[in-house]
């Protein structure tokens, strides 16, 4: 049985945060393969990724490429709205029925699950394999409760997936590009040339305004991811 990591995202762009939780994540729990999923339309952010999909998937493509155990699927991409997770895990689940699925996701995404769509669905498809950020506390566990056992719970809490905290994000990287600031070092160097030949995120403004979401891809919206 093959053991799969599926990695979703924004990576708008991506940077090597992204880069060391996947390879990390790969090692640690010796992942056959790491499946990167960038978002089209993701769900739990308030403004929608600056550059486009083919952006997204061409820098990702330049950043992973020569890692044998790494590849990208389109399947939320090509999909038109909000796609949920649990969406995306199932398409994964029959697509690869006999592999084992895990969840690749950062803290401060891990900390949120229990609020997304069928949350408890969720990690029963794919367990949770989650990394510190850099602000990183323990939390309240208490809403894991009523999507996970005691069992499936001191799982997540204990196998967290040892990394170098990165203090790297994509807002830091736009803002940095709008600023006319340096990116080196912060992203694959493919990666760097690739947003400032294409002009990418020069007049990137930061906004915490909500934009009208569009509707999901398969199922009428709900609040939660
Ligand atoms: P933004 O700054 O636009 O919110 P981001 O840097 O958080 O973006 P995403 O594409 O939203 O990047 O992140 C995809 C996944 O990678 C999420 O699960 C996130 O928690 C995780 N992640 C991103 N950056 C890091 C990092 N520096 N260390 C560990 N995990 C990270």
């Amino acid at each position: 049985m093959s053991r799969l990591g599926i990695f979703g995202g924004s990576f708008d762009p991506v940077h090597y945060g992204h880069l060391l939780l996947a390879e990390n994540a790969r090692e640690q729990y010796r992942l056959d393969r790491v499946i990167f999923v960038p978002a089209g339309q993701p769900p739990h952010k308030q403004v929608p990724p600056l550059a486009s999909a083919e952006d997204r998937a061409a820098m990702l493509q330049l950043a992973i490429a020569g890692h044998e155990a790494f590849e990208i699927s389109r399947y939320e991409l090509d999909q038109t709205g909000v796609c949920y997770t649990v969406q995306t895990l199932r398409y994964f689940r029959t697509q690869y029925p006999e592999a084992e699925l895990f969840l690749i996701l950062g803290g401060d995404m891990l900390k949120d699950l229990p609020h997304w769509r069928e949350a408890d669905e969720v990690i029963r498809l794919a367990r949770p394999l989650a990394a510190r950020r850099p602000g990183w506390e323990d939390w309240d566990w208490t809403p894991f409760q009523a999507i996970a056992s005691p069992e499936q719970i001191e799982q997540i809490r204990s196998g967290l997936i040892q990394m170098p905290l990165a203090a790297l994000s994509s807002t830091e990287i736009r803002r940095r590009v709008a600023a006319g600031r340096s990116i080196r070092y912060q992203t694959p160097r493919a990666v760097e040339q690739y947003i400032l030949t294409h002009g990418l995120y020069r007049n990137s403004v930061v906004s915490s305004a909500a934009s009208p979401r569009e509707p999901d891809c398969s199922a009428p919206p709900r609040p939660n991811r």
